[in-house]
């Protein structure tokens, strides 16, 4: 990558991101922490979702909403993105190992989709770590699917061959469908965190999240709400039958040790922690 002088005023911020982050993997600042998923109706752990970090020496640790744009544009999400896969696959076999079985789900970016040998690095991350494919939920936004349906239904059918699971994020009842989604097979499918974070002030959530749950139920499709923040909005949620909950309710993201900690909890509370 090109070393550009370090520039001085608040315009070349921008350009002096892109520079640390094009070092950033090489020098092995990127990790992953771990959210912690519950199943709603028996308070179980069902999994993690993988999110990354970037412990950047000048600026501490920074949240993806502060450079994921960056490394779409610049392309550098195709080699971050895979090594996320690789590092989030051997931590899920680690679990596993362990005698825990929960799913890892993990963000997949549209350019990193779209880049070709996408489904053969999947493969590649499965195969060197031995991880349970049944167990690696790979997250696409609906637009990833839906804008170029095309494209992305090859691409989903060769994922669903490896025996990976595939979610939808962002989805939002009233305004996205089922329907929609039909012809890809979805898994699961995960309730943004706005709309759970208006449902108890509304008028219409809690019979549009009702609709979706009998719809779900008849398509074998998962439902995860999450930013649950609230009581009320987990009690709300599970009235529905919604089957998972996800958010700061539950747990803050954590490093794996954090995560293990957290495990050993559960076993102690005898899966009623809650
Ligand atoms: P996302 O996929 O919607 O991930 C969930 C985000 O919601 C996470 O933010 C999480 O920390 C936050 N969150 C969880 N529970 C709550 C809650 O109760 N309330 C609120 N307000 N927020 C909650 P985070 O980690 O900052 O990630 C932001 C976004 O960055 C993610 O949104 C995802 O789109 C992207 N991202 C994160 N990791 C990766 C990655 O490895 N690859 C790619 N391509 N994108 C990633
Ligand atoms: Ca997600």
């Amino acid at each position: 990558m090109a070393n550009t002088p370090t520039p001085s005023g608040a315009q070349d911020e921008g350009a002096e991101l892109s520079t640390d982050l094009a070092r950033a993997l090489e020098n092995g600042e990127f990790f992953l922490v771990y959210q912690p998923t519950i199943d709603l109706q028996t308070n179980a752990f069902a999994g993690v979702e993988a999110l990354i970090r970037w412990r950047s020496p000048q600026r501490g640790v920074v949240s993806p909403d502060l450079f994921i744009g960056d490394l779409e544009s610049s392309g550098i999400i195709v080699p971050v993105g895979r090594w996320a896969l690789g590092v989030a696959c051997s931590q899920g076999a680690v679990w596993h190992d362990r005698g825990y079985r929960f799913a890892v789900s993990l963000n997949i970016s549209r350019l990193q989709f779209e880049t070709e040998g996408f489904v053969d690095d999947v493969a590649k991350a499965i195969s060197a770590s031995r991880f349970d494919p049944f167990l690696l939920v790979l997250e696409f936004s609906q637009a990833t699917i839906l804008d170029d349906t095309k494209s992305a239904l090859p691409l989903l059918q060769g994922l669903k061959s490896l025996g990976v699971r595939i979610a939808v994020d962002d989805f939002e009842p009233g305004r996205s469908s089922l329907d929609a989604l039909q012809e890809f097979e979805i898994d699961i499918v995960k309730l943004d965190r706005t709309f759970i974070a208006g449902i108890s002030n509304s008028k219409t959530a809690p019979s549009l999240v009702h609709q979706l749950v009998q719809q779900s139920k008849t398509r074998k499709v998962q439902i995860i709400a999450s930013g649950i923040e609230s009581a009320q909005q987990r009690e709300e949620l599970q009235l529905e039958e919604v089957d998972i909950g996800q958010g700061y309710l539950f747990s803050m993201p954590h490093e794996a040790e954090e995560i293990d900690r957290f495990l050993e909890d559960f076993a102690i509370f005898s899966g009623k922690p809650l």
